[in-house]
């Protein structure tokens, strides 16, 4: 080989390496977990949509540090996003192990970092566990198109048991549990009486456009108004930043009722399907984030139904 050859190969190599260099880098997940209450802490999502900048990181994840273990509350987007989970745990328990993890929903954002936390039980809800069963490789499928490169090695591994719901102690922290429904077909969520902070899961959004592929409107409602009777101090909601009382949740109803009102009262306007997704957002809900976005989404997901039950059979 010539020198001059020899020379070029140093240079595409050390191009190469600076390049892996920098996809590393651009690959890794900045998890700042906020201390919202003692032991008690949030880590919270892009307001974003799914993207290959993001790497899917747009749920906000919790954990509890108790004095024999971490309860996690979801595994977020990807295996990636798993092992950076992980290794954040590890700095804050100071080597404790994670007692138990609790998948809020069967939904990708909240569950496809399993993989990175096979030593501890994965709770979740009966319903979920199914939905993850039928559907996880799917779900996988779409968060590779859309997140792209950060998926890589993650597969959707369905929780290990079923959740029950009811009051239970890990070392010094007190819990209850909940089941609720109305965003999927079955929300749990996570009261810390201990610190008073509430981990709503996707039930509660705040300023960020509700998510709505597996909703049932009245049924999200009402679990809603059940949610204000829990005597939390703070929510961590889904998605968005933490909230005192009831005022994400009073806004995500706010929303709810919105929505369902403009999709009833647009079929009964004989409106078709695209006419609906462009007719103007109420200011209040127009500075959320991915406010068009995920209304158009949701007029997709809902709009049919409505249309279907309220229109006569064609051949009658
Ligand atoms: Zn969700």
């Amino acid at each position: 080989m010539t020198s001059l050859l020899r020379g070029l190969s140093v240079i595409a190599l050390v191009y190469l390496a600076t390049n892996f260099a920098v996809i590393a880098a651009e690959l890794s997940y900045r998890l700042n977990p906020v201390e919202v209450a003692p032991g008690c802490y949030a880590l919270i999502g892009s307001e974003d949509y799914f993207s290959t900048e993001n790497g899917g990181n747009i749920a906000n994840i919790g954990f509890v540090v108790t004095d024999v273990g971490v309860v996690l509350i979801d595994t977020g987007p990807s295996r990636r996003y798993g092992a950076a989970l992980r290794r954040t745990i590890q700095k804050y328990a100071g080597g404790l192990p994670v007692e138990r993890v609790i998948i809020t929903h069967a939904h990708p954002d909240h569950f496809l970092g399993n993989q990175e936390f096979l030593d501890a039980p994965i709770y979740a809800g009966t319903k979920t566990i199914g939905l993850i069963n039928a559907s996880g490789e799917d779900f996988a499928v779409n968060m590779y198109r859309l997140a792209g490169d950060w998926m890589r090695g993650t597969e959707a591994l369905t929780p290990t048991v079923n959740a029950e719901a009811g009051r239970f102690r890990v070392g010094s922290h007190q819990f209850n549990l909940y089941q609720f429904q109305g965003h999927t077909g079955d929300d749990l969520v996570l009261f810390d009486e201990t610190c008073g902070v509430l981990y709503a899961g996707d039930l509660v959004f705040n300023a960020r456009t509700l998510s709505t592929p597996h909703a049932n409107l009245e049924e999200w409602i009402e679990s809603l108004e059940k949610l204000k009777s829990i005597p939390f101090r703070l929510l961590v909601p889904g998605h968005g930043a933490v909230t005192e009382g009831n005022s994400s949740i009073d806004q995500s109803i706010d929303y709810l009722r919105w929505l369902q009102r403009r999709l009833n009262k647009s079929f009964n306007a004989g409106l078709d399907l695209t006419e609906v997704m462009e007719l103007p957002i109420p200011r209040r809900f127009a500075s959320f984030s991915l406010a068009r976005d995920e209304y158009r989404r949701s007029v997709h997901n809902l709009y049919p139904a409505i249309e279907a039950s309220n229109l006569p059979p064609v051949d009658q």
